[in-house]
């Protein structure tokens, strides 16, 4: 099934403009000056030498904000008060471009709305219709530090093809049925040279080494929740961080949300919409108790979710794969590496605690 194709980079974009026949499309484009990664419109093609996009391609299954039922209010509407369904677009979408890392997170994301208690049909809906186009990185970024988290540039889970760019043309490792389909909606089939594969592994590894940034978290995994829990660093790591929400919006693998009923007049929607931990609305009760009243609370909640609760649960690794948006889109230079290493190298008993 897996097999390579070559394509001239002059063949590119009239074989993803044929593809929009059979496909819609989603892919980075600069907005700007930064990228976004979003549905296409019909004029538009990805840009295939971005680096990274500001907020990652979750938005295209997981939307900042998405309608799940309209209703009406008024007595003489049809059916008044009834919650009715918006039908979803099922038609197959080819999201184009998207970095190995971010394809991992989606893998990240599955054990949330794929879980057998309780799947998410909206999510499940997109899944089925996105066939993923990954683009391998040549050049990692020094925010990178993708390989400590079971990911790298050149990672194949997760994506039903990898394109990787050679300079004057692609090479294509075509991985799932789903990818061949939509190479052969864009009339690619000339089938790469026999060293082929040797050329990619000599790129992923060559795009590997340059990623200088690492992380450990073997000691997380073995310290008590409560010793991390009530570790003296937390003061410190909270003092400067200004509750932005910014890190959990840009994250890949951030995946709570809120729903909540919007009504104008006599008819309204019941939306979901993306929800931070790190705003003090996020836990607040309706006693007006919270839980987590302070930013030590909710600093402290977003780290040990994603390096120490996550890696209890699920025993895959840490919710993060080193795509380092959250370092460098956070105003205060908080920096997930630095507080992972605190985390890791923090020998309970030794310093006060201070936390709250
Ligand atoms: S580096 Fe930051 S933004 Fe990227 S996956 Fe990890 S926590 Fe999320
Ligand atoms: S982006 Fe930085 S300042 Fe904003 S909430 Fe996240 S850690 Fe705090």
């Amino acid at each position: 099934m897996i097999h390579i194709i070559h394509i001239d980079k002059k063949d590119w974009d009239p074989g993803v403009e044929a593809s929009k026949r059979n496909y819609q499309l989603a892919g980075p484009v600069k907005d700007k000056q930064f990228h976004v990664f979003r549905m296409l419109t019909d004029a538009e093609l990805p840009d295939m030498a971005y680096k990274t996009s500001r907020l990652s391609p979750k938005s295209l299954l997981f939307p900042q904000s998405e309608i799940m039922f309209t209703y009406r209010l008024d007595p003489k509407a049809d059916s008044p008060h009834i919650l009715q369904e918006v039908k979803a677009d099922s038609s197959p979408c080819a999201v184009i471009g998207i970095r190995p890392c971010d394809a991992r997170a989606i893998r990240i994301l599955k054990l949330n709305f794929e879980g057998p208690e309780y799947p998410d049909p909206y999510w499940l809906n997109a899944i089925e219709r996105c066939t993923f186009i990954g683009l391998a990185d040549n050049a990692p970024e020094s925010t990178d530090f993708s390989t400590s988290c079971g990911t790298g540039p050149f990672d194949e889970a997760g994506l039903d093809a990898l394109v990787v760019d050679c300079q004057d043309h692609y090479l294509v490792k075509v991985l799932t049925e789903k990818g061949g389909a939509w190479m052969k909606a864009a009339g690619f089939t000339s089938v790469a040279s026999n060293n082929a594969p040797e050329v990619l592994e000599r790129m992923k590894a060559a795009a590997e080494s340059k990623i200088a940034s690492k992380i450990s978290f073997d000691n997380i995994r073995k310290m008590s929740i409560l010793d991390l829990y009530q570790a003296p660093f937390w003061e410190d790591a909270a003092f400067g961080c200004i509750q932005c929400g910014a890190c959990t919006y840009a994250c890949p693998t951030c995946w709570c949300f809120d729903i909540q009923d919007e009504t104008y007049g006599a008819k309204g929607v019941r939306m979901k919409n993306w929800d931070s931990c790190m705003a003090p609305l996020f836990t607040l009760h309706a006693s007006g108790h919270n839980p987590r009243s302070t930013a030590l609370g909710r600093t402290r909640q977003r780290f040990m979710h994603k390096l120490k609760y996550f890696l209890d649960k699920y025993d895959q690794g840490i919710m993060c794969v080193g795509c380092g948006r959250c370092i460098v889109q956070c105003p205060a230079n908080i920096d997930i590496r630095k507080i992972c290493d605190r985390m890791n190298q923090y020998e309970a008993g030794k310093g006060e605690c201070r936390c709250q």
